[in-house]
């Protein structure tokens, strides 16, 4: 059987790994001419499930909280599990409790504990948030390193304007993102941006919280930091504008001074593709099936949506399969 899958994001290449490593005949395209530029190149690459609960439905836990398993068994080493550690300016403290009543799987603990697993925030924040389940990847790497994989395991690439027109194909799996044509889907609008500075060190994602512009702050190799992240509702993908910058640096400052030091090597812009209940959804129609909707979690529920997928169309050609030998 051969299946088309279009948009190398983090929806396509997650399916191409269910299906390719259940033995089908898959050929990825995408539009753009590398796998770069899109909004699984701009995110941050967390696996946390528990804190999202703060701003999402349980189904996000649910489907989620295998995601560092699936990473960690696709690309091994890529996945760090240290947990992600939560914080809140002394003025905005109460933000903290607010935080803790909407979500699960923490511990609170104290400025000591906050030293013991970042000692470079010592002596800045009296209480935090330890959720010690979660994990983060390098977006990136795992995205670039996960098509390497694929070319290995026999999935053919296709990139360009050009590469769009494909043959036909047994299934086709849309996973285009914010160019999906759904109805319902709408973008959500948001600017990252990446500091360098050999200053400051840090183990796990921190994410600062503020009532109006709550932030994070993702450590990546070579002394980079991913400062995340708007969200804007809109789906226009232009430059970052100059209050975002000002409000993501204002907030890399506030966890740590020596950010103020740091070079700003890169902004950039990712347009989230969100349906109205901010869920992820796989549907079918004829022989084509569409994964859209991952919205903030897209390495987070890529794995679930992508094995759910999998099995809707090979479950399906098998039955077919099994329906033409006896009909022969
Ligand atoms: C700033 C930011 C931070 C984020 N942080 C996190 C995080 O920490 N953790 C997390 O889990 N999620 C995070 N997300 C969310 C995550 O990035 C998205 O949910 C995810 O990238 C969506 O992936 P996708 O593959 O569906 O879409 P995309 O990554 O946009 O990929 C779609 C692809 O389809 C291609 N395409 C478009 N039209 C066509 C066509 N006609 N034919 C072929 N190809 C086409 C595009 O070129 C693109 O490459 C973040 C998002 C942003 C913007």
């Amino acid at each position: 059987m051969k299946l088309l899958i279009r948009g190398a994001g983090v929806t396509g290449l997650t399916l191409a790994h269910e299906l390719a490593s259940r033995g089908a005949d898959v050929t990825v395209v995408d539009i753009k001419r590398q796998i770069a530029g899109n909004a699984s190149w701009q995110a941050g690459g967390m696996l946390a499930p528990w804190c999202e609960l703060e701003s999402a439905e349980d189904a996000v836990l649910t489907l989620g909280r295998g995601a560092a398993d699936w990473w960690d068994a696709a690309l091994p080493g890529h996945v760090m599990r240290n947990g992600t550690l939560v914080v809140a300016p002394a003025r905005d403290v109460a933000e903290l409790d607010r935080f803790g009543r909407r979500t699960s799987g923490y511990r609170a603990i104290d400025a000591e504990a906050i030293a013991a697993l970042e000692p470079d925030l010592e002596g800045s924040f009296t209480r935090a948030l330890f959720f010690a389940d979660e994990a983060h990847l390098d977006p990136r790497r795992a995205l670039l390193r996960l098509q390497q994989k694929l070319v290995g395991m026999g999935v053919r690439f296709e990139f360009g304007y050009g590469a769009v027109h494909q043959p036909s194909c047994d299934v086709e799996a849309d996973c285009t993102g914010i160019a999906g044509r759904q109805p319902e889907l709408r973008g959500v609008r948001g600017e990252m941006l990446i500091l360098k500075t050999s200053d400051v060190s840090l183990a796990r994602p921190v994410r600062l919280l503020h009532p109006r512009v709550p932030v994070y702050i993702v450590p990546r190799s070579g002394n980079l930091f991913m400062v995340g992240a708007t969200m804007i509702e809109s789906d226009a993908a232009g430059p970052i504008s100059a209050r975002s910058v000002l409000e993501l640096l204002n907030a890399a400052y506030a966890l740590h001074p020596a950010f103020g030091e740091a070079e700003l090597v890169e902004t950039g812009t990712g347009i989230r593709p969100a349906f109205t209940d901010n869920l992820p959804r796989v549907e079918r129609e004829g022989n084509t099936i569409r994964i859209n909707g991952l919205y903030r979690h897209g390495f987070l529920l890529a794995p679930a949506m992508a094995r759910q997928a999998a099995v809707m169309i090979l479950g399906t050609e098998m039955e077919k399969e099994r329906a033409d030998e006896a009909h022969h």
